[in-house]
C-alpha cells in the first residue's frame, strides 16, 4: 500500500475539542487498489468523523465501480458497488464495548481493511452484467447479447407463426 492511501486519517485535531465537533472528509479517486486483488474504480465517498465524549465516531458512505465476470455471458463488467460504514473508536481502552476500537495516541486511523470488508460484502454471489443479460448459448457458446446464433430451442419463426396455427382461435374462446 503507498503511502498516499486515501484512508488512513490523522484525527489528532479531534483531541482538544468538546463533544459534538466534527469534519467531513470526502474521497474520490479514479483508481485505487485496495487489496491484492480488489481494485476500485470511479471511488467515491464521504465520511463524517465526530467527536464524542468516549471516542470518535467515523460514518461514511462509499461507492466504487469493480470488475467483475457475469455469471451469465462470462464477460468482465464495471460493477457498481455502494456501502456504508460506521466504526468507532474509544480515546480509553477501559471504555471500550463490544466492536469498539481503540485509538492509538497518534490519533492515526487506518480504515482501508474496515473499506474494504464493508465493499467486498456488497459483492453479489452471482454477479449479472445487466439485468436482461442473454447469457451464452447452450449449443455453441455464443454470448447471445452480442448476436443470436438462432439455436435457440424454441426458434424465433415458430413463435411468430403461432398466430396463424389453427389453435390460435382457442385463445379468444378462452
Ligand atoms: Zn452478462
Ligand atoms: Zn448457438
Amino acid at each position: 500500500m503507498s503511502n498516499t492511501n486515501p484512508f488512513i486519517l490523522r484525527l489528532g485535531s479531534f483531541l482538544p475539542q468538546t463533544a459534538g465537533y466534527s469534519r467531513e472528509y470526502s474521497f474520490e479517486q479514479s483508481e485505487i487498489q485496495l487489496k491484492n486483488d480488489f481494485i476500485l474504480r470511479d471511488l467515491k465517498g464521504l465520511l463524517t468523523a465526530s467527536r464524542t465524549q468516549r471516542g470518535l465516531l467515523l460514518q461514511g458512505d462509499f461507492k466504487g465501480n469493480l470488475k467483475l465476470e457475469c455469471g451469465r455471458c462470462l464477460s468482465i463488467y464495471e460493477h457498481y458497488l455502494n456501502w456504508e460504514l460506521t466504526e468507532f473508536y474509544v480515546f480509553n481502552q477501559r471504555d471500550a464495548e463490544e466492536d469498539d476500537l481503540v485509538l492509538s495516541d497518534n490519533a492515526e486511523i487506518n480504515l482501508t481493511e474496515s473499506v474494504t470488508e464493508e465493499a467486498q460484502l456488497d459483492i453479489p454471489i452471482n454477479p449479472v452484467c445487466k439485468n436482461n443479460c442473454q447469457g451464452l448459448c447452450q449449443t455453441c457458446g455464443t454470448n447471445l447479447n452480442i448476436e443470436d446464433c438462432k439455436h435457440k430451442d424454441i426458434p424465433l419463426e415458430e413463435i411468430s407463426d403461432e398466430d396463424n396455427s389453427p389453435f390460435a382461435g382457442l385463445k379468444d374462446l378462452l
